[in-house]
């Protein structure tokens, strides 16, 4: 009896993640539509995503760019409140209403994108519920999937959570202007997400200080022109 339950949750597993898949099918469809691109960022709470998003959000608007933010957390509505005072629409999703799931899956995402469907927007970003782990495995339908990683995580969780550095393109290590005060090493850190991913893109960045914000904002700006010629 007991082979037969661990059956039946391997098939659930694999309904729930195929029913993902169709999911972030149909949202690709209704970004095309619209001509927009969509980013995912990942990352462990606190590791810095938000305030990523604070930084980088008004250098992409003076480029022009309009930008929109799904937010996704399982409780309070502290990082749409941060990221209101930006003048971006944002669709906040309490995954506390959806049995407190520690990430969003397609089926959310596109009920955000459908609330957003008529604001002017050329580039959302994601900002999945912070987790290293789950948000790895939900295709959102994002063009672009990043993850985020600050310098007082520890240099071997590319190791620890191999899946969330191989699936991503970039990894933003964030809080460089930590290094010293908590003795990280930023090399052996590096080392451990090329490890992972040889050909991830690394930014390094302080979100606070605005260091090296330039490179990710080029990086972005080009890579939202790619991803919108390469569905044409
Ligand atoms: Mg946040
Ligand atoms: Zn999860």
């Amino acid at each position: 009896m007991k082979r037969r339950v661990g059956k039946m949750e391997i098939k659930i597993v694999r309904d729930v993640l195929e029913k993902n898949k169709e999911l972030a099918v149909q949202v690709r469809a209704r970004l095309r539509k619209k001509n927009r691109t969509m980013f995912n960022l990942m990352g462990s709470p606190g590791c810095g995503k938000t305030a990523l998003l604070e930084k980088l959000i008004p250098m992409l608007k003076s480029d022009e760019l309009r930008i929109g933010v799904i937010e996704g957390d399982v409780a309070t509505l502290n990082d749409s409140l941060r990221l209101q005072e930006l003048d971006v629409p944002i669709a906040h999703i309490s995954t506390e209403r959806f049995g407190s799931t520690c990430h969003l899956g397609a089926n959310v995402v596109l009920g955000a994108l459908e609330l957003l469907e008529d604001e002017n927007m050329d580039l959302v970003f994601i900002e999945n519920v912070g987790n290293l782990i789950c948000p790895a495995e939900y295709d959102t339908g994002a063009g672009g999937n990043i993850v985020v990683i600050s310098v007082t995580e520890g240099e071997d969780k590319p190791l620890k959570y191999p899946q969330i550095f191989h699936k991503t393109e970039v990894a933003i290590i964030n809080k460089i202007d930590l290094v010293e005060p908590v003795g990280a090493d930023l090399n052996l850190l590096k080392e451990n997400i090329r490890k992972v991913n040889p050909s991830s893109k690394i930014f390094e960045i302080s979100a606070r200080s605005g260091e090296n914000m330039e490179p990710l904002r080029e990086w972005l700006q080009e890579r939202h022109g790619e991803l919108l010629i390469d569905r044409k």
